[in-house]
C-alpha cells in the first residue's frame, strides 16, 4: 500500500532562509529503506542515482524546501540522518 502523499506547500514557500535546523543524510549508513522519503511533510526526500559503499542508492533531500523539522531523522532506522544547526 502506497502511502506517499504530494508535496505540500513547501514546494511552492522555500523554508531554507529561515530553518534553524537541517538535515544531514549520512550517505554511508543509508540502507535504502525509503522510510524517511514517506514521512517527510513536504515530500521532498528522494533517492539519488548515487550508491553507497554497500551498493545501495541513498536518499538526500531538497534544502531549498526543508523546513527542519527533523521527522526524517527520528524516523530513520538506521540513524542514517543527522540534525545540525543550520549556518547563517
Ligand atoms: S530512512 Fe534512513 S536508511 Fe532509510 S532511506 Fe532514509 S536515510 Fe536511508
Ligand atoms: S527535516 Fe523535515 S522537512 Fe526536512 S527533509 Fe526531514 S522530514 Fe523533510
Amino acid at each position: 500500500m502506497k502511502i506517499t502523499v504530494q508535496p505540500s506547500s513547501s514546494i511552492i514557500n522555500k523554508t531554507g532562509p529561515w530553518r534553524a535546523n537541517r538535515p544531514n543524510f549520512l550517505h554511508d549508513k543509508c540502507t535504502a529503506c525509503g522510510i524517511c522519503s514517506r514521512i517527510c511533510p513536504e515530500g521532498i526526500i528522494y533517492q539519488t542515482d548515487k550508491t553507497n559503499a554497500a551498493g545501495k542508492k541513498y536518499f538526500a533531500c531538497d534544502l531549498t524546501y526543508c523546513k527542519g523539522c527533523g521527522l526524517c531523522a527520528i524516523e530513520c532506522p538506521f540513524k542514517a540522518i543527522e540534525m545540525e544547526l543550520e549556518e547563517k
